[in-house]
């Protein structure tokens, strides 16, 4: 059955065509589809994310930072006298 045969050659190179641009998932930011031949990027958390919207992000946290490397500093003050009280 050469017909056969045929057929599924040709929906093995459809297969393959997508995987080419497979969906990666799904934003962390924007919650919409990121495919694999976008410009993105992966987090540890195994989270992606496209680049301009991480752009974007760590643009806005940037500004954040400022106030919260303070609060991480006192944090971390506090740490280091819990320890030097322990120890
Ligand atoms: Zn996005």
């Amino acid at each position: 059955m050469p017909k056969v045969k045929k057929r599924t050659w040709a929906f093995a190179k459809t297969q393959s065509q997508k995987n080419k641009s497979r969906r990666v998932g799904s934003c962390l930011h924007c919650k919409q589809d990121i495919m694999s031949d976008d410009s993105f990027v992966i987090f540890a958390t195994k989270q992606p994310a496209h680049h301009r919207c991480y752009a974007k992000e760590t643009e806005k946290e940037q500004q954040q930072q400022k106030v919260e490397t303070k609060l991480w500093d006192n944090l971390k003050d506090w740490n280091t006298n819990k320890k030097d009280i322990y120890l």
